[in-house]
């Protein structure tokens, strides 16, 4: 195969891989927000369990104070049915006991009830906290994993960035210069397999005579469809890569 033709494929493979990593390095801002929304969300159940108990509770003590006007009133009007003269008037008394008592007991079962409702509250509250504590953990677990992975993305980039140095010293500039133009215009995959007479990235069927040399691999040829600079590999390359046995 022509050798530049050959370091084309090398340096695609390496750009490729570049671009990969870089892609994945440009995620890294996107995924620490979605990691901070993870923690934000459970601070905001926590948040909001806690104002449902104070409100609760708020309520609670309007409550209590009602039955405590309540019960004052009920004491002071029993101490005036002692003091009563006429039948009409202890009458007209106990009815105003009757009513106080009415309401004081509605006001108990109503205490009662937040009262129940409030040690459900207090246990979301808990609860909240709970899954915040462990959320935090496991936030703080994926933060170190993406510092790690991003660590190695970068080494990558590095380490690869190297290697594509020295295939394009080696290169033929005029083969570099078409290899770049085609790249930039196609989202960086510059070079496509031809296989069976086709383009395999646009899929077109190429002229017999264009596949034909692309075969013999001697001179470096772009798809008439997409331009991508075009190679073949030899059925005995394909059978050699290692296969699962
Ligand atoms: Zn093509």
């Amino acid at each position: 195969m022509n050798a530049d033709l050959q370091r084309l494929i090398e340096l695609q493979r390496l750009d490729s891989i570049v671009l990969d990593a870089q892609r994945r390095v440009a995620d890294e801002p996107a995924r620490r927000l979605a990691l901070d929304a993870r923690l934000e969300t459970a601070h905001q159940h926590v948040t909001t369990a806690k104002e449902q108990l104070a409100l609760s509770q708020a309520a609670r003590r309007d409550i209590e104070k009602d039955l405590a006007v309540q019960q004052g009133r009920l004491s002071k009007y029993r101490d005036q049915l002692m003091a009563v003269k006429t039948n009409v008037e202890y009458q007209a008394m106990q009815k105003e006991i009757a009513f106080a008592e009415a309401e004081v007991k509605t006001f108990e079962d109503r205490i009662l009830e937040f009262m129940l409702a409030g040690d459900e509250l207090t246990a979301a509250v808990k609860k909240a906290e709970a899954e915040l504590a462990a959320e935090q953990k496991a936030v703080e677990a994926d933060k170190k994993a993406l510092i790690a992975e991003m660590d190695e993305f970068k080494k990558v980039i590095g380490e690869t960035n190297g290697l594509r140095a020295d295939v394009i010293q080696s290169l033929d500039p005029k083969v570099l210069a078409m290899f770049q133009l085609v790249g930039s215009r196609k989202n960086g995959i510059a070079v496509a397999e031809a296989r069976d007479g086709i383009c395999t990235i646009c899929h077109v069927r190429l002229r017999p005579q264009v596949f034909n040399t692309v075969r013999r691999g001697d001179d470096i040829l772009q798809c008439d469809s997409c331009n991508r600079i075009l190679y073949f590999v030899p059925a005995a390359v394909a059978t050699a890569t290692p296969t699962a046995p």
